[in-house]
């Protein structure tokens, strides 16, 4: 033991003495704009690339630190890049994922920090798109294995470092599953997504399922000087016209309903109450043709974006929710006759893995690793808000949770940054981790 604990007082060293190289490599990372090239709104030939060459700089430093790298495409210019650091033998294996791919930075005047790729270095932060969400993250583990060497430590077990593409489109077939079914795999996987809120560097072997549907309720057009005659008593009613705007905000109110009884009735203990909704996100709806509102309207769509309970099995998810919609539909004469239709248009699972033993083994980690540090103590371990990669390793038979520095709360935002510190702590654990999974040769 007191073996152990010399050499892991040696690789801490190695990786503080690091941390300005690993600062610098991040801040060469954030510069390349990897927009994921399917993201909507994104002209496909003119954004793809950008996730290569990060990926390309990921294979540069995962061959410095002598792994063996696997740099592979599924889509041209879209390269993942795999680095293996064989182990002697004996321990288990272990996969440090993440995906090199960020959103677009939205409007580059809303960055109160300046340029969304400019990557600036100010108090103690890194800013940038894609310094939370997440080269720090990729980095982090890459750093780690190279102070293991660095430290002269030779694991027992295999450990493999991937950075991926396509993670936020759900494009796992370029990217995570791509790795999988390339025949890497693990005993078990830990994805360094940004685990924060509620604290920096939770532990999360958990996510939420994600389903995007859209729900379609047709009208019938006419004037609109109309609307009295079509909504009176005594009027004509739908023999004149029908606006499909009222008929849309019966669905809306009773998925609302179903929303706040889902408040109390889906529970998840990692998760915070009332974590999983129906979240109406577009609305849109008039006439057919222009939108302007002298017509009684002829359509509503709703969109909505379902995060629901890792407990649920999603199809009766979609069932509650259909079922909920036929309620309404049933309750109003029109819509019992014209009734609201439904497409399923996502479905991101959720991440349920088998993972005592690795989340565990993270949260040992970080205390060894955090150890005198503002990140001290045990970590919280909780499910994650939203949904990444992790699912599709567990879904390709690698237990995977998640762990890594950055915030949720400012990736995809304006002035999305990365504390520094974070980042080496996170750096910290993955080298401890490594060590204590793997086990030393
Ligand atoms: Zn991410």
């Amino acid at each position: 033991m007191g073996a152990v604990n010399t050499e892991v007082a040696g690789v801490l060293e190695r990786i503080d003495a690091l941390r300005d190289e690993l600062v610098d490599t991040i801040v060469r990372a954030v510069r390349i704009p990897s927009v994921n090239p399917k993201y909507p709104g994104q002209v496909y030939d003119d954004v793809v690339g950008g996730e290569g060459e990060v990926s390309r700089l990921m294979a540069e430093v995962y061959r410095a630190l002598g792994a063996d790298v696997d740099l592979f495409a599924i889509e041209p210019g879209r390269e993942n890049a795999v680095g293996t650091l064989r182990g002697a033998g004996g321990g288990r294996s272990l996969i440090f994922n993440g995906h090199v791919d960020v959103v677009p930075p939205g409007d580059p005047a809303a960055w109160t920090s300046g340029d969304p790729f400019s990557a600036k270095v100010e108090d103690n932060r890194i800013w940038g798109r894609g310094s939370t969400d997440m080269k720090s993250g990729i980095l982090a583990q890459a750093f780690a294995a190279r102070a293991l060497g660095e430290a002269g430590v030779r694991l027992a077990g295999d450990l493999i470092l991937e950075s991926v593409v396509g993670e936020e489109v759900m494009d796992h077939e370029c990217g995570v599953t791509a790795t999988i079914e390339r025949g890497y795999r693990a005993d078990a996987a830990v994805v360094s997504e940004p685990s924060a809120p509620p604290s920096p560097l939770a532990v999360v072997p958990v996510s939420p399922g994600l389903l995007w549907f859209s729900v379609t309720v047709p009208g019938r057009a006419s004037h609109a000087s109309m609307r009295g005659q079509t909504i009176r008593a005594g009027g004509a009613g739908a023999a004149v016209g029908v606006n499909a705007i009222d008929k849309g905000f019966l669905v809306f109110t009773a998925l609302r309903a179903l929303e706040e009884e889902w408040g109390l009735t889906k529970q998840h203990p990692l998760f915070p109450p009332g974590h999983f909704t129906i979240h109406p996100g577009v609305v849109t709806g008039g006439p057919h043709g222009v939108l302007v509102p002298f017509f009684i309207s002829e359509f509503m769509t709703i969109e909505y974006c379902v995060w629901y309970s890792p407990l649920d099995d999603p199809e009766d998810v979609k069932r509650e929710i259909e079922a909920q919609i036929d309620r309404a539909a049933d309750a109003d004469l029109w819509l019992r006759e014209n009734r609201p239709q439904v497409e399923w248009k996502l479905h991101w699972p959720a991440n349920t893995p088998e993972a005592d033993e690795i989340t565990e083994a993270v949260c040992s980690a970080h205390e060894t690793a955090c150890e005198g540090t503002a990140f001290a103590g045990r970590p919280d371990v909780v499910g994650f808000a939203a949904v990444e990669d992790a699912t599709f390793l567990t879904l390709g038979g690698v237990p995977a949770i998640s762990y890594g520095p950055g915030d949720l709360r400012v990736a995809h935002a304006p002035d999305e940054y990365v504390d520094i510190d974070e980042v080496v702590a996170a750096t910290k654990t993955f080298a401890v981790l490594a060590m204590s999974w793997c086990g030393l040769a």
